[in-house]
């Protein structure tokens, strides 16, 4: 197979980040990686840096809208500078229950996803945008959509069906499932010895965690949204039902019309909950961390309800996988808070979940239960870029 180079782009709400691959005979070099972050304001920051960690861009201009962010991206990549490349992966967070497979972008396809943007909707309008750019931008090249659901495909309906009126069921209401192509990424790391009973928890500014047998997902805690199962950054998790109805009649109080008192109930649940709601400081672990230290109590507060909930998980889905071979610990907070993964497993010896506090000193890859614990523990960094090349380049060849 000739070399490909293949771009990979992932957009979030205030960034777009992408990288650079070289793909062919089953080798995959990444090339550069680069981001423009601080949409909206005037003092963004726009870098690209080598393999070699070498900044081939180191730039601060003001980003008031996401075309000129993605301007200056396809500008530098078509600046030809740098390799032009072959196709494109777009990460696509959530295509609804009719998008379920990753698969070549058309103007039907982005319109059919742009449908579903309420299911993610600090994720879609942006992806959306971007994905009809690359299209007008750098035409003749295939675009692929890959999705954060497509591992989730294999839920069994006993996880995908929500407890409600078979009328709201059938408008697509069910769980779907997020995180999916790291999750994948992990499994990808693990091969060729994948454990029969994983459980891997994806604990980044958004935070997930999935029962995974023989590979295959069985259960994960996301459901419709993003802001479903555990606490995260700024996001409640699962959360009585009562609880958005009380919220959601406070907050119609002082806004009858009905259409904008839901948009006010989703900002409470997804970007003033979580983390930031309960400490009533940051949705930053590194902040709660500080603070922590400092004796602020709503901090302690906070991550000691984020630790506690993941622990609860990891439990149910030890009872649903029937025992445990291995966890895995991934994303910022999993890979880099050396308390928060001491915490969560501190009270999981009887579910044979024991850590080395040693071997848990560290960031990054790692194995880090002790000798003589039951289940292993590990940590390993996500690696969806790479995840979003192989799916392309298996695209490609079809
Ligand atoms: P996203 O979901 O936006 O991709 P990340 O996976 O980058 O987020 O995770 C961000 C989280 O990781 C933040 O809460 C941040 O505080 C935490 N984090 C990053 N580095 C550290 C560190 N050294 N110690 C503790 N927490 C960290």
């Amino acid at each position: 197979m000739p070399s490909l180079p293949i771009l990979v782009l992932n957009s979030g709400s205030s960034s777009i980040k992408f990288s650079l691959y070289e793909a062919g005979n089953g080798e995959r070099v990444r090339l550069l990686e680069g981001a423009v972050d601080g949409i909206g304001t005037d003092l963004g920051k726009f870098w690209i840096k080598d393999a070699a960690d070498k900044k081939l861009v180191d730039q601060t201009p003001a980003v008031p809208s996401r075309a000129v962010a993605f301007k200056l991206v396809a500008d530098a990549l078509k600046s030809g500078e740098l390799p032009a490349p072959v196709a494109i992966g777009h990460r696509v967070v959530c295509g609804g229950p009719t998008v379920r497979e990753n698969q070549r972008i058309t103007p039907a396809l982005i319109d059919e996803i742009e449908s579903y943007s309420a299911l993610a909707p600090l994720h879609t309008p942006i992806a959306v945008y971007i994905m009809r750019e690359a299209l007008r931008l750098f035409p003749g090249i295939p675009n692929f959509a890959v999705l954060d659901t497509y591992f989730h495909r294999t839920l069994p309906e006993v996880a995908t069906r929500m407890p409600i009126p078979a009328e709201y069921a059938a408008m697509g209401v069910r769980r779907y499932g997020y995180h999916g192509i790291s999750y994948e990424s992990i499994i990808y790391q693990l091969q060729p010895n994948v454990p029969e009973k994983l459980i891997v928890a994806h604990l980044g500014n958004g935070a997930s965690i999935s029962a995974i047998r023989n590979g295959q997902c069985l259960d994960t805690s996301m459901g419709l949204t993003p802001s479903g199962g555990i606490i995260s950054g700024t996001r409640t998790g699962d959360i009585d039902p009562g609880v958005l109805i009380f919220i959601l009649k406070k907050i119609a109080e002082g806004t009858p019309n009905a259409a904008e008192a839901a948009e006010k109930l989703e900002t409470v649940v997804s970007k003033k909950s979580g983390l930031l709601g309960v400490s009533e400081l940051s949705n930053d672990m590194r902040d709660l961390r500080e603070a922590i230290e400092a004796g602020n109590e709503k901090a302690r507060l906070a991550v000691d309800k984020f630790c506690w909930t993941i622990a609860r998980w990891i439990g149910s889905y030890v009872a649903e996988l029937n025992g445990l071979d291995m966890l895995v610990f991934t994303g910022g907070i999993g890979e880099n808070d050396i308390r928060s993964r001491a915490e969560i497993c501190a009270g999981l010896g009887a579910l044979g979940i024991v850590v080395d506090a040693k071997r848990n000193n560290v960031r990054g890859t790692a194995v880090i239960s002790a000798a003589n614990s039951p289940v292993t523990v590990r940590v390993i960094p996500p690696l969806e870029d790479l995840m979003i090349v192989n799916h392309v380049v298996r695209l490609l060849g079809e």
